[in-house]
């Protein structure tokens, strides 16, 4: 198969760097007896021509992960950031007593802090010598990858995911993001950590670059992965002296077009029951605005009992609105023919016309406006 971008799947990429004889795996240092089978990779990082994602090409083995443990955990400095870390993330999405899966939980020390501050943890982490001593620590840790369709009997269950250094090991970033969202239930918020590009490049830091890093993240590339995949980024830092990228996200499957479509379903309801309420009363209404919101709002609500539509445009004046099949008058006519309360839809003049409709044509009367599904009274 074609190498492609681990982020954006273009196919044509630009060799950046090139290290000859780069140790195979930097986890590994050998007895005397095993040197032999010791046996160096060219490393070559690419950079894609198409999103600028830094990365390289080959795969790992399968079997990689197996017998991997690295931890910084009994490092203070490192115990201190991942306690305020952790601190920081529960405490600004409430997370306590709620649940908290931890993707590639290593030794499950981030975990562990996790559970301190009262969230329901479990968690997955495919070497067998990690999730020995997450046992150990009592936390409920599953073999395996976080991939989309993996975990199903887990599949939108958890308020939060984190996963902390582990994206730059994973060969499809989008596969894992899907995975991630898969196991979070709507508006769900993850914690992704990795690597800083940024610190590699300020710092010239070629050592940052060894086989089992995949991809090599920059602020703008996690932006970039988040957006792909759905993820509103609600913070993105650099963090623990600049070493590491933190992004926080939250799932984002389209709520907000969600709630559009409930904001038009009530908009015709609002708009009867204000007519129907000022009928009662024996006012009449007319609208301002035949803009292209106030046509659009017209057709979706019962104009029947609407006493005419103006506007201040003299292109529209004495022309039919689609739909709705209002005539547009020239507010002059609220001079010769008063209404009684007058509904704005054209929401961006909305100041101007309030001014208008007082100081130009003496209105006293009710002023309403539209607002998101709700006709809202200015006065009463
Ligand atoms: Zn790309």
């Amino acid at each position: 198969m074609k190498p492609f971008c681990r982020i954006c799947e273009n196919e044509i990429f630009e060799q950046r760097l090139y290290f000859p004889k780069s140790p195979r795996n930097i986890e590994r240092l050998f007895n005397r007896d095993f040197l032999a089978q010791d046996t160096p990779v060219n490393l070559k990082v690419f950079q894609c021509k198409k999103c600028g994602h830094v990365q390289l090409l080959n795969q790992l083995q399968d079997d990689y992960y197996e017998e991997y443990l690295m931890t910084h955990s009994h490092v203070k400095k490192m115990l201190n950031f991942q306690k305020n870390q952790a601190k920081q993330f529960v405490d600004f999405f409430s997370l306590g007593g709620k649940r908290v899966f931890e993707a590639g939980c290593g030794d499950g020390q981030f975990s562990l802090l996790l559970k301190e501050l009262g969230c329901q943890v479990f968690s997955n982490e495919p070497s067998a010598v990690a999730r020995k001593a997450c046992r150990e620590k009592g936390l409920e840790t599953i073999d395996g990858y976080v991939s989309a369709g993996s975990l199903s009997d887990l599949k939108g269950t958890f308020d939060a995911v984190v996963a902390r250094q582990v994206l730059e090991h994973v060969p499809l970033p989008n596969d894992f993001m899907q995975g991630v969202s898969e196991l979070l239930k709507p508006a769900g918020v993850c914690l992704i950590e990795v690597p800083s590009l940024e610190q590699s490049i300020e710092q010239n830091r070629f050592f940052d670059f060894f086989p089992d890093h995949l991809s090599y993240f920059s602020s703008g590339a996690l932006t970039h992965l988040f957006s792909r995949n759905c993820f509103e980024i609600v913070r993105l830092n650099r963090v623990m002296d600049g070493e590491y990228n933190e992004i926080w996200g939250r799932l984002e499957k389209n709520p907000g077009l969600m709630s559009l479509q409930e904001a038009a379903d009530r908009i015709s309801l609002s708009f009867r029951t204000f007519l129907d309420q000022e009928t009662k009363l024996g006012r009449r209404v007319a609208i301002w605005g035949a803009g292209a919101k106030g046509v659009l709002t017209l057709s979706m609500v019962d104009v029947h009992s609407v006493a005419y539509l103006i506007d201040l445009d003299p292109v529209k004046e004495g022309r039919f609105t689609p739909v709705s099949h209002l005539q547009v008058s020239n507010p002059r006519r609220l001079l010769s023919e008063p209404v009684d309360t007058i509904i704005i839809t054209a929401m961006a003049y909305k100041d101007e016309i309030i001014r208008d409709l007082k100081d130009e044509y003496s209105f006293k009367g009710k002023i309403a406006f539209l607002s998101g599904g709700e006709i809202i009274s200015l006065n009463e």
